[in-house]
C-alpha cells in the first residue's frame, strides 16, 4: 500500500495512517516542507526522507490491532488514490471495529461503505483559481461533495486561507456553496503555512478571524486554525 508513516494518539485511541503520493500538485502543499506528522517533536522527527518504505496491508492491520485503536484517520498525501484503501478500511472495521476517517481533496471517491467520516479540503470555488493552485479543475470535486453528503456520510469541509490569493472573498464563496448543500456541515479554515517555492505569507489572526466571521453568515459550525496552535503532545510515532 501507499502507507509509509503511522502515528498514534492514546487519548482518542486514533491511529493516523500517512499515505504517500497525491493526484494534485498544490503550490502551497505543506508536504513541501515536511511529510511527517506535524505533532511530533524532538527525536521523533525525522525530517524529509529519501525513498520511503511502503507498508503492506497486513502490516498496517497488525499495527492498528496491536494498538487497539478505535479510530483510524487516513491522510497524507491523498489516500483515495491507493487501490487497496477500501479493502484495508473494510478489514480494519471488521477485525478492529474502527471508526474510519478519510481526509481527501475529493477528486476521487473510493468505495464509501467502510468509511464513517470524510473531510474534504476544497481549495477554491473559482475553477480558474483552483486550477492555478492545484493543477486540476474542481468540477468533479463539487459533484463528489454532493455525492458524499447524499450517501449519508458524516461530512466535514475545510479550506486554506492565503492572503491576496485564496482570500476572504473566496473563502466566503466556498461557505455559500457548502451552505447550499447543508448549513450545518462543519467547516474549518486553516491558515496558510508558508512553504518553500512560494512567496505567499501566513494570514494574521485578525485576517483568519475575519474570514471565519464572514462564513458564519452562511454556516453554523465554523472553526479555524491560525497556524500557531501547540502540537498535540500525546501523539507518538509508531512507524
Ligand atoms: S491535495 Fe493536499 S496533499 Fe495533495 S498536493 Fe494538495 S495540499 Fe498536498
Amino acid at each position: 500500500m501507499n502507507v509509509y508513516h503511522i502515528t498514534y494518539e492514546p487519548e482518542t485511541r486514533t491511529a493516523y495512517l500517512y499515505f504517500w503520493g497525491c493526484n494534485f500538485s498544490c503550490r502551497g502543499c505543506i508536504r513541501r516542507k515536511d511529510v511527517y506528522d506535524m505533532h511530533l517533536h524532538g527525536p521523533q522527527r525525522a525530517g524529509n526522507p529519501g525513498p520511503v518504505r511502503l507498508l503492506s496491508q497486513s502490516e498496517i492491520a497488525d499495527v492498528v490491532n496491536e494498538l487497539n485503536a478505535k479510530r483510524v484517520t487516513c491522510l497524507g498525501g491523498d489516500a483515495s488514490i491507493d487501490q487497496e484503501l477500501s479493502s484495508l478500511l473494510a478489514r480494519l472495521k471488521k477485525d478492529s471495529r474502527t471508526y474510519n476517517i478519510l481526509l481527501t481533496n475529493g477528486y476521487c471517491l473510493p468505495d464509501l461503505k467502510p468509511i464513517d467520516e470524510i473531510q474534504i479540503s476544497l481549495k477554491a470555488l473559482d475553477d480558474r483559481l483552483h486550477k492555478d493552485f492545484t493543477g486540476k479543475s474542481n468540477l468533479t470535486i463539487l459533484e463528489n461533495i454532493n455525492l458524499a453528503y447524499d450517501y449519508g456520510l458524516k461530512l466535514r469541509m475545510e479550506s486554506i486561507l492565503i492572503p491576496a490569493y485564496i482570500d476572504r472573498q473566496e473563502i466566503e464563496a466556498i461557505a455559500r456553496f457548502i451552505a447550499g448543500i447543508d448549513p450545518i456541515i462543519p467547516y474549518r479554515i486553516d491558515a496558510f503555512i508558508p512553504v518553500p517555492g512560494t512567496d505567499w505569507r501566513q494570514p494574521t489572526l485578525e485576517e483568519i478571524e475575519s474570514a471565519a466571521h464572514a462564513t458564519r453568515r452562511y454556516l453554523r459550525n465554523v472553526t479555524f486554525l491560525c497556524g500557531k496552535e501547540k502540537p498535540r503532545s500525546q501523539i507518538r510515532k509508531i512507524i
